[in-house]
C-alpha cells in the first residue's frame, strides 16, 4: 500500500488508509514508518498515458518523456501526411491541366482543319500585321 501510493506524499498515504481500513495514521506517522522501512514519500507524477511515476510530466502534453516523444512522433506523422496529400492533388491538378489543355489544342485544330477557319498562329499573325497597319508611326 504504501509502495503503491507513497509517491502521492505522506498525506495521501494518510488518507488511503483511512479509506481502506477505516484507521487513522497521521501523516507523520507515516513518515516514521516509511522512513523505517526505506520506503520513498517523494512526490511523483503518475504518467495517464502509461502510468509511469516521474518527477515531472511535459508541461505541454502532460505526458511522461517517453509517451511526449511517441505523441510528437504521431503529430508530425499526420502533418506529414497533410503536406503529402496537398502534394498529390496539385500534381494531380497539374496533370488535369495538361491532358486538358492538350485536347482542347487537338480539338481546335481539328476544327480548324474541318471548317477551314484561320489557326491560332494565322490569326496572331494576322492581328500584329493590322496593328502594325493602324500604328500611326
Ligand atoms: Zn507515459
Amino acid at each position: 500500500m504504501l509502495r503503491e501510493t507513497g509517491f502521492k506524499g505522506a498525506k495521501a498515504v494518510s488518507d488511503e488508509i483511512l479509506r481502506r481500513y477505516s484507521v487513522y495514521h497521521s501523516p507523520h506517522a507515516v513518515e516514521m514508518f516509511a522512513s523505517r522501512n526505506h520506503v520513498s514519500l517523494r512526490l511523483m507524477q503518475a504518467c495517464p498515458e502509461c502510468g509511469l511515476l516521474v518527477n515531472h510530466l511535459n508541461r505541454q502534453t502532460g505526458l511522461c518523456p517517453r509517451c511526449s516523444a511517441l505523441l510528437h512522433v504521431e503529430e508530425e506523422r499526420a502533418y506529414n501526411d497533410i503536406l503529402e496529400g496537398e502534394i498529390r492533388e496539385a500534381e494531380a491538378e497539374c496533370v488535369n491541366a495538361e491532358r486538358e489543355y492538350a485536347t482542347l489544342r487537338q480539338r481546335n485544330a481539328r476544327l480548324c482543319r474541318q471548317h477551314g477557319l484561320a489557326t491560332k498562329s494565322e490569326r496572331k499573325r494576322a492581328v500584329r500585321a493590322q496593328s502594325t497597319f493602324f500604328d500611326p508611326e
